[in-house]
């Protein structure tokens, strides 16, 4: 039985497991996919320990501090200094990237172009893929953080990667203008975080399109908001099963048809539900 496993801290209430469990099944294979908790400053002692596994998942706060300890990247993976896949080839493990797949597809699933001009909020490890994405789509880039400086010391990072694209950081609360594309790479709105809504009105109702990665819950604030602005948008759940995917095509060579990600997608949302109940503010 092929053997994967999800790296990372804290991995509580990952969803990894059973959403790569009904992927397994689709293809009629079985597998083991476990959470490996791994406490921070500990990562290179286990790396033995993944070699016993025909491939693995990286999250929050590894997906960076992965590479070193392995023996290729892709091309992708390298740009975006970002490994969330890691294949097992005959004992040398290879990093990809399979989160902007997942992102790619998710803008796909609801009809969401990646062109023009793109805002990003958040300016954190799941901005960094989406704005790399968007650079190699050729989108001009905002990247709005509720610190400028962080905001600012992000685009340093993102221009010599992508030099001679158009990269602006701004301050989330201020920003403004009309975008393609609003993206919220930020909790906010998420279960047990908060139920706010990070983007300010006159950009939202500016918007062309607006993408949650929030995927619990589907409905989030900025999603509500949008729907009744009459805004194509769409949530984070076919980014989240998209990119499991496409690490079980990496490990595995097999191939997913729309339609079942999509049922996995429902499947996956009522089970987490659909409603927001804060439990505090952040
Ligand atoms: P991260 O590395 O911790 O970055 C979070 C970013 O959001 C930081 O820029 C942070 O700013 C900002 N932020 C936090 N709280 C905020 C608030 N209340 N208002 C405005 N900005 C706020 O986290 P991440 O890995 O990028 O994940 C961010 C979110 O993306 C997750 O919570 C999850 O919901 C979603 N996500 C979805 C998928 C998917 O597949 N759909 C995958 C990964 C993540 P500071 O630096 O100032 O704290």
């Amino acid at each position: 039985m092929n053997r994967f496993c999800l790296i990372g801290h804290p991995l509580g209430h990952s969803v990894s497991p059973e959403i790569q469990q009904k992927l397994f099944r689709l293809n009629g294979l079985s597998g083991e996919y476990i959470l490996r908790e791994i406490v921070p400053g500990e990562l290179g002692g286990k790396i033995a320990e993944l070699q016993s596994f025909d491939g693995f998942n990286i999250t929050i706060p590894y997906k960076k501090e992965i590479i070193p300890f392995l023996n290729g990247v892709s091309e992708k993976a390298g740009i975006y200094e970002s490994v969330n896949t890691v294949k097992n080839e005959n004992g040398r493990l290879i990093g990809y990237n399979t989160d902007a797949e997942g992102f790619r597809r998710a803008l796909a699933a609801f009809s969401l172009p990646l062109e023009g001009r793109v805002l990003l909020c958040g300016a954190g490890g799941v901005a960094s893929t989406i704005a790399c994405t968007a650079l190699q789509n050729g989108c001009a880039l905002t990247v709005a953080a509720r610190n400028f400086e962080k905001a600012a010391a992000f685009c340093d990072g993102l221009r010599s990667r992508f030099p001679g694209k158009i990269i602006e950081p701004s301050f989330l609360k201020t920003v403004s203008g009309r975008f393609d594309l609003v993206v919220n790479a930020t909790p906010a709105g998420m279960l047990h975080y908060n139920n706010e809504n990070p983007v300010p009105e006159p950009v939202l109702r500016a918007a062309g399109g607006v993408f949650d990665t929030v995927y619990n819950p589907a409905q989030t604030p900025l999603l509500q908001r949008a729907g009744e602005l009459g805004i194509k948008c769409g949530g984070g759940m076919p980014m989240l099963v998209w990119q499991a995917a496409a690490a079980q095509e990496i490990w595995l060579g097999v191939r997913f048809r729309d339609a079942d990600i999509e049922q996995i997608c429902r499947e996956m949302q009522s089970k987490l539900g659909l409603s927001n109940t804060p439990s505090g503010k952040r």
